[in-house]
């Protein structure tokens, strides 16, 4: 197993999460809680292993707020519960305040749980409806035998009003309350035994856009009173640079980018990171809102690409060093292949393909070659030979297929560090931890698919 994190870690850092790794076999019955979109196609194959967290590595130090954002279906919210071992790691180990979590269990294990709390997603669900917001702050203190119960009533009443409820309302149900209000409650329920560490996995996705910066505005204000450190689980970018000191990308099971915010924000270095930051909708309408350059879906963590796993819908693919393309004319290639793979045109003619996709002229050498015999198949109709010449001439002979990247870069802004999963940072590394991967021969399915240096 490679760590493909950031190579070096903080020793000082509250929670150092290293190579962390969750793997599911499918036949285990143990999918709740993955979250992947392929989901469905997958759970009936009876021996496959769903790859949710893959060799993830990220430090959070005191007082700090990681944003941790990603495309529904990337493992994020996997990673989170096995951070705090709800699920118990594959691989890799997590230390917090210097403890390897993964070296306690029993008592030791509940007592350090106290310390790390977790809010949900849904504030509906994770409360009890039978029972008072009372007695919901209050459990966790008595689970852990914290005070007598006018010491926990009065911290209930207490916290009740720190998170920006009325204490009198100590007696009512949840029901009574809005999804601004139960989320405040799991707040109030989650400090109550005085944490130092809370992962909050999508905190506020239920509620309204105008209740949503009420209530993180409430989690800072939290954070600093009761110095708290957050890993905070996003999909949506705003959110996450509303509350986030440094932010991690993540992509199908893999940590691909994490800056401070600012840095990532403004000077984003993985092509994934720039989709993502792309799809922001722009308030103004002549800018016609969202921009799609986000095309596909994540692949199956079954089987996910070898090396960068992002190259089966990165723009940005390098070309194989058996071509030497200028970049606009393998801009063509790549935008000829994407539409191969999508079937977005019915016209099959190769003068007609020639005119649609390499209006300046199709590359010669090598890449022509190929070329020209993809063409020759799609006037044959044979459209997954065409695409499967296509992929094993130009995807999976380039750097992205063949190695996992993993660079540290120098930051634009700040002295913070920039970590980016993309080979096109290779030139400017300043660290690199870059392990070759194994592609396997692809099976040349047509004796005149000719070699790349013909
Ligand atoms: S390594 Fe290659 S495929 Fe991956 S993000 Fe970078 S350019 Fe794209």
């Amino acid at each position: 197993m490679s760590d493909v994190g950031p190579p070096a870690s903080n020793p000082d850092a509250l929670v150092q999460v290293r190579n962390l790794t969750k793997h599911f076999d499918t036949e285990d019955g143990l999918l709740d809680g993955v979250e992947f979109t392929n989901e469905f196609p997958y759970v009936s194959r009876s021996t496959e292993t769903v790859r949710a967290v893959d060799g993830v590595s990220f430090d959070i130090v005191e007082g700090e707020t990681l944003g941790l954002v990603g495309e529904s279906g990337c493992g994020k919210s996997t990673l989170a519960r096995t951070v705090l071992r709800l699920l118990e790691p594959t691989d890799g180990s997590v230390y917090f305040q210097g403890d390897d979590l993964a070296s306690l269990s029993g008592e030791p294990l509940r007592r350090k749980r106290k310390d790390m709390q977790m809010i949900f997603q849904d504030p509906q669900s994770s409360l009890d409806p039978r029972m008072k917001v009372g007695p919901i702050v209050e459990e966790p203190m008595r689970a852990h035998g914290m005070l007598d119960e006018e010491g926990r009533e009065a911290r209930a009443k207490e916290l009740l009003e720190k998170v920006g409820l009325d204490p009198q309302h100590y007696n009512r149900y949840p029901h009574a309350f809005s999804g601004g209000q139960r989320q405040r409650v799991n707040l109030a329920r989650a400090l109550s035994v005085n944490p130092d560490f809370i992962v909050c996995d999508e905190p506020v996705s239920a509620l309204d856009v105008s209740i949503q910066a009420q209530v993180l505005n409430t989690m800072e204000a939290l954070q600093r009173e009761f110095d708290l450190t957050y890993l905070f689980i996003a999909h949506d970018l705003s959110v996450i640079r509303h509350i986030s000191d440094r932010v991690a990308v993540m992509y199908l099971g893999n940590v691909v980018e994490v800056a401070d915010k600012e840095e990532l924000f403004e000077h984003p270095k993985h092509p994934y990171t720039k989709a993502l930051l792309d799809a922001i909708p722009v308030p103004d309408p002549r800018s016609g809102g969202r921009t799609a350059t986000l095309t596909g879906d994540v692949p199956s963590p079954i089987d996910p690409p070898s090396g960068c796993r992002f190259r089966t819908r990165c723009p940005k693919v390098i070309q194989p060093a058996a071509y030497d393309l200028r970049e606009d004319a393998w801009q063509n290639v790549l935008r000829f292949k994407r539409a191969v793979e999508r079937r977005a045109f019915e016209e099959t003619a190769p003068d007609v393909l020639r005119r649609r996709y390499f209006a300046d002229a199709v590359p010669s050498g090598a890449a022509g070659t190929v070329l020209e015999e993809a063409f020759d198949r799609l006037e044959r109709g044979a459209w997954d030979d065409a695409e499967r010449l296509l992929t094993e001439r130009f995807t999976d002979e380039s750097v992205c297929a063949t190695a996992t990247p993993a660079y540290e870069v120098e930051p634009t802004l700040g002295d913070g560090r920039h970590y980016a999963a993309c080979h096109l940072r290779r030139d400017e590394a300043t660290a690199s931890a870059v392990d070759d991967v194994t592609v396997e021969e692809p099976a040349r399915s047509d004796p005149t698919a000719l070699d790349a240096d013909d």
